[in-house]
C-alpha cells in the first residue's frame, strides 16, 4: 500500500492510472478503522480498479471541541487493516495541506431543508464541515465511485446534494451498515465506550427493530413515544428517534403504505453520542 501525505503528490501518483482510463474508487474515513470500513474498501475493490482511502479527522465538522479531542486516533492499526484488506493507496494529509488558507472564512453550502432536521439540527455546522472537507478531498483524490456507509443516511444526502450542487462527475455508492453480532452499529466512537455501556448500546438496535416491527400496524407519534421511553430507560439521552421519508427525510406523521420510510436515531450514553438507523419498508 502507498501511503501519501500531500495532495498534489496523489495527483500525481493517480495520474497514469487515470491515463489508462482505470477506475478510482474512493473511501473517506476518520480513521480506528473498524469491518464498517473495511466493508466499503472491499466494495470499492470489487467495483474499481484502483482504491484510495483517506484518514483525516475532519476539525471543521466537530460542533463539539472535547469530541474532537477525544476521537480515537489508531494510525498503525489502520495501515494493518488497510494492508490486510488489500487498499492500494492511503491518503493522510496534514490539516493545512487540506484548509490551505487556514479554518476560517470557510465557504457555505446551500443544504436547504437537510440541514434544518436531525444531525443537522443537534449538530449545527455540522454539515458544512463535512461539505468543506469532502469538496477538498474530492478535489484532490477525483475519484469515479465514492463508498460511503448508510449508517450515516443523513450524511449520504448531504454528500449527493453536493455532488450535485458542484456538478461533480463523481457517483456515489452507498453501502449498508455493518454491525456487531449484537446488532450494534460498527462506529469508532464504541472504542470510548465503558463495559456498561457497551453491554447497554445494542438497544438502539433493538429498538429501532421494534419500530420495524410495530410500524406498518401501529400509530406512529405512539411508536415513536415507546422507543424514546425505552432508550431513556436503558439509560440513554435521547437527542431525536424519527420516523422520515427516506426520500426526502420529512417527518412521517401517518403512513401511505407505499412511501418508503425510515427511522433514525441519536442519543448519548454517557459522553458517548451514538446514532443509527433502519429502513421500514424494505
Ligand atoms: P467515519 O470514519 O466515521 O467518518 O466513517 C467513514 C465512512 O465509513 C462513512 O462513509 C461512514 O458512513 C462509513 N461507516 C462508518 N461506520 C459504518 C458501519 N458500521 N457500516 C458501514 N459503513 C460505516
Amino acid at each position: 500500500m502507498t501511503i501519501i501525505h500531500q495532495p498534489a503528490l496523489l495527483q500525481h501518483y493517480l495520474a497514469p492510472f487515470r491515463q489508462k482510463d482505470f477506475a478510482i474508487g474512493f473511501v473517506p474515513t476518520m480513521g480506528a478503522l473498524h469491518d464498517g470500513h473495511i466493508g466499503l474498501i472491499q466494495q470499492s475493490k470489487r467495483q474499481t480498479k484502483i482504491t484510495v482511502c483517506s484518514i483525516f479527522v475532519n476539525p471543521t465538522q466537530f460542533n463539539d471541541t472535547a469530541d474532537f479531542k477525544k476521537y480515537p486516533v489508531r494510525l498503525e492499526n489502520d495501515i494493518r487493516l488497510l494492508e490486510r484488506a488489500g487498499n492500494n493507496v492511503l491518503f493522510v494529509p496534514p490539516v493545512d495541506a487540506i484548509y490551505t488558507s487556514g479554518l476560517t472564512g470557510l465557504e457555505n453550502y446551500d443544504l436547504g431543508f437537510l440541514e434544518t432536521v436531525l444531525e443537522g439540527k443537534y449538530r449545527p455546522g455540522h454539515f458544512q464541515g463535512v461539505c468543506q472537507v469532502m469538496k477538498r478531498l474530492l478535489t484532490a483524490v477525483e475519484p469515479d465511485l465514492l463508498f460511503m456507509g448508510e449508517k450515516d443516511y443523513q450524511q449520504c444526502m448531504v454528500i449527493q446534494r453536493l455532488i450535485d450542487l458542484e456538478e461533480m462527475e463523481v457517483k456515489l455508492v452507498t453501502c449498508p451498515t455493518q454491525r456487531e453480532k449484537d446488532g450494534l452499529a460498527m462506529s469508532s466512537r464504541n472504542l470510548r465506550l465503558t463495559e456498561k455501556e457497551r453491554s447497554i448500546a445494542p438497544e438502539i438496535f433493538k429498538t429501532l427493530r421494534e419500530v420495524k416491527q410495530k410500524f406498518r400496524q401501529g400509530n406512529i407519534t405512539a411508536i415513536k413515544d415507546d422507543a424514546v421511553a425505552r432508550l431513556q430507560s436503558a439509560g440513554f439521552r435521547v437527542d431525536y428517534l424519527e420516523i422520515a421519508d427516506a426520500v426526502n427525510l420529512q417527518s412521517i406523521t401517518a403512513w401511505d403504505g407505499s412511501t418508503p420510510a425510515v427511522a433514525l436515531v441519536a442519543a448519548f450514553l454517557g459522553e458517548v453520542r451514538l446514532i443509527d438507523n433502519m429502513s421500514l419498508t424494505s
